[in-house]
């Protein structure tokens, strides 16, 4: 069983540092003025911030908004966030396709991602006249970290005649030797437009070998894969589903398509992250489960108070390692700048336009639940 982590609500502390708080680390103060600036966000966090820890993260806060006037710039804050980021600093807020559009648009010259590293690399692929930076290195994924370009090169060199498709979720390189990417929202759309495209009834589809198997019992095309996975949603297992369904009779339960397919056969909706925010919005459900990232229950949980969350959820370690501590710090030093081979961005960016040139859609797919797993073969 997936290690689930009853995590309540959760919003971490600023680390004390010497006795000190980390804001007063940094010079900032909780005074009359920052009290007065901050005091009317602090309903937007009083579910995950007690009134206690509220002097130790507010001068923090705004110190962020302070430097954001002074610079320039502009925070894409991920809904895996913790809710002290997501919801007090982040400027545009979204899954990995709206940060992507923000920044492409943004007018401000400095954008800060707060979110992992390959975000970081897509914001400056589609926005490269921008500082871009990400407050901490060690913001990785497991699926970017699961494939290089070489890994690519020679998937190619093998199967010269199928498009390869991957999910934004990889480094910059490797999104240069694709031919498009997609998202968790649109991966079904991108799929079925590519396969039409290149007269293939075969597509690769790489690193998430699950988002894969979910991607082609959905439509019905055959498609090869790479065994990545998400660390974070490969945890969960239909038998989670079983024992949530007897400990919460009349659960509602929501699934994210990197979960294995057994969890979205035995889930009651799956989709995106927009996707499960926008189910749980628009449905209302009494009492509901998101199988997904811990955060982002969090927020959606925030954005509508009277529906009853059950926590079981997985942490993202990679997530977790944006604070608002080194947030603070990265506007205030200009580390860490996002760079990339102009080359390598060039090509990149080929396959991020050509899934942004794809019609719109007016919300995130649907991927249908109940459908039986597939076996997809491996192009290793
Ligand atoms: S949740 Fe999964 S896919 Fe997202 S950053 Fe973490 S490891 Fe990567």
């Amino acid at each position: 069983m997936a290690r689930l982590i009853d995590a309540g609500p959760g919003c971490p502390t600023p680390t004390p540092l010497r006795g000190k708080s980390a804001a007063e680390a940094r010079g900032l103060v909780y005074d009359d003025a920052v009290k007065a600036e901050t005091d009317p966000l602090y309903p937007l966090v009083q579910d995950f911030v007690t009134p206690m820890e509220w002097p130790a993260i507010a001068p923090l806060v705004a110190g962020i908004n302070r430097l954001k006037r002074e610079k320039n710039a502009v925070i894409l804050a991920h809904n895996y966030m913790t809710p002290d980021i997501f919801r007090l600093v982040g400027d545009f807020r979204g899954d990995s396709l709206q940060l992507a559009r923000e920044a492409a648009t943004v007018e401000q010259k400095v954008i800060v991602q707060a979110g992992v590293h390959f975000m970081a690399e897509t914001s400056k692929i589609l926005a490269p006249e921008k500082t871009v930076l990400i407050p901490s290195l060690e913001a990785g994924c497991s699926l970017a970290s699961s494939i290089t370009g070489a890994d690519v090169r020679l998937i190619k060199q093998k199967y010269p005649d199928y498009p390869i498709v991957t999910y934004v979720n990889c480094t910059a390189e490797v999104k240069a030797e694709c031919h498009i990417t997609c998202t968790s929202s649109n991966a079904a759309q991108v799929v079925e437009a590519i396969a039409k495209e290149w007269n293939s009834d075969t597509v690769i589809l790489v690193p998430d070998q699950y988002l894969a198997k979910n991607v082609a019992a959905q439509t019905g095309i055959r498609i090869l894969t790479w065994p990545g996975a998400c660390e974070v949603h490969e945890q969960f297992s239909a038998e989670d589903v079983k024992q949530l369904r007897e400990a919460h009779p009349g659960v509602v339960i929501l699934a994210h398509p990197e979960c294995p397919p057994d969890v979205l056969e035995a889930a009651d909706y799956a989709g995106s992250t927009s996707a499960l925010a926008n189910y749980v919005s628009e449905k209302r459900p009494s009492k509901v489960v998101l199988l997904t990232e811990c955060s982002m229950s969090d927020n959606v949980a925030a954005e509508n108070p009277g529906v009853n969350f059950i926590r079981p959820c997985n942490l993202c370690p990679h997530m977790k390692r944006i604070t608002l501590e080194n947030i603070y710090d990265c506007m205030v030093t200009g580390v860490h700048e996002v760079t990339i081979p102009e080359d390598v961005r060039v090509r990149a960016k080929q396959a991020l336009d050509a899934m942004l040139a794809l019609p719109k859609m007016e919300r995130p797919l649907d991927f249908v639940t109940g459908l039986k797993p597939m076996e997809l073969e491996l192009v290793v």
